[in-house]
């Protein structure tokens, strides 16, 4: 697993739990959503009904889970959680719809991979509070249609414009998740090192800040090895020789490039004189699949404004010979 990776394992969810934000007013940042989702829950709170269906969109990390809890929590009902790689077929989450209580939040991550027929069955229960039971097979089969009790569907999903239309259009509420600025995640940091019962200098927190790619989940993931350093290698505090120590060990640079992003930069200029090359001989360069490279190291890169792409491949930016302490052709590659 990549220290930059944005993606959790299951083992780093658990460690994650610990530094989740519970209420709305401890969620940092994305004021925004916050507010408008404080509007939507204030209201439904007042009317003593359970609000209209919420989208969450945004890359990982960002905080969709911890907002779909936070949602629960501050209506005062459960949380039931569910994916759509999780359901395989429309009886699965006909199963599930059938079980809920009146009030409770179904959360639904990765809402874009529901399969078709599970889609379908979700219209209706977003729609409509109700699912067609489906009793018996091929020409006796037959449906029942079963009533549900108010419940509010949270969906996440990293690809908005992968929902179709009528799925979206059952959401009352959708707030998207935007990168978090160095304060916000300073923010993050400096309240997730109290939780783990350690004070973070500020200078060590800004510096983790401007590493961590907008990220809470990678500012918190480099946290947890500052803080190993500092207890291992340093004298227990978190300062700022401790945050770039550790971040040598993990060889994470200043913009908060790793090992892999930087190879890549670095082929780039130096193999292909700032390209453009195509991905599939870039990757070959690095010893990497060309998908790695293209969803793991490339959107960052993009988004830095590192790399640009072409019709005619990749090109190295002016910001990515400078990054890397070189210096262009003469003859003006990108
Ligand atoms: P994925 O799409 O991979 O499931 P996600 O968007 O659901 O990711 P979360 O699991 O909610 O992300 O958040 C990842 C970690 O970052 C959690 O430990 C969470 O506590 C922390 N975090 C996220 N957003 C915030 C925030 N606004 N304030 C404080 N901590 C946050």
């Amino acid at each position: 697993d990549r220290l930059t990776g944005s993606d959790a394992s299951d083992l780093e969810r658990a460690a994650e739990a610990a530094l989740r934000p519970r209420r709305l007013d401890e969620f940092v940042g994305q004021r925004v959503v916050r507010d408008q989702l404080s509007l939507v829950l204030d209201a439904a709170i007042g009317r003593g009904s359970s609000p209209d269906h919420v989208l969450l969109s945004g890359p990982p990390g960002l905080g969709k889970t911890t907002l779909a809890m936070i949602i629960a929590a501050e209506l005062g009902a459960s949380l039931r959680v569910t994916s759509g790689p999780a359901i395989q077929h429309a009886g699965d989450l006909a199963a599930v719809l059938s079980s809920l209580d009146e009030g409770e939040v179904l959360f639904i991550d990765e809402i874009h991979r529901l399969a078709r027929p599970a889609e379908e069955l979700l219209y209706v229960a977003m729609e409509d509070f109700r699912v067609d039971v489906v009793v018996g097979k091929g020409a006796g089969a037959s449906a029942i249609p079963l009533t549900l009790p108010r419940f509010t569907v949270v969906g996440a999903t990293t690809r908005a414009g992968l929902l179709p239309a009528p799925l979206r259009d059952r959401f009352g509420f959708t707030g998207h998740l935007d990168f978090y600025s160095s304060d916000e995640l300073e923010r993050v940091l400096t309240r997730s090192a109290g939780l783990l019962g350690s004070a973070l200098q500020p200078q060590a927190a800004s510096e983790l800040a401007s590493r961590s790619r907008g990220t809470p989940r990678i500012a918190n993931r480099l946290l947890r090895r500052v803080r190993d350093w500092a207890e291992v290698r340093g004298d227990g505090s978190m300062d700022l020789r401790a945050a770039r120590a550790a971040l040598e060990v993990y060889e994470v640079d200043d913009l908060g490039l790793d090992r892999l992003d930087r190879a890549v930069l670095r082929a780039l200029c130096t193999r292909f004189a700032g390209g453009p090359v195509g991905l599939t001989t870039l990757a070959v360069t690095v010893g990497e699949e060309p998908e790695t490279v293209e969803t793991v190291a490339e959107p960052f890169l993009v988004r830095e404004g590192l790399m640009g792409r072409t019709p005619r491949g990749r090109v190295a930016t002016p910001a990515a010979w400078a990054h890397l302490g070189l210096t262009p052709p003469a003859d003006g590659a990108t």
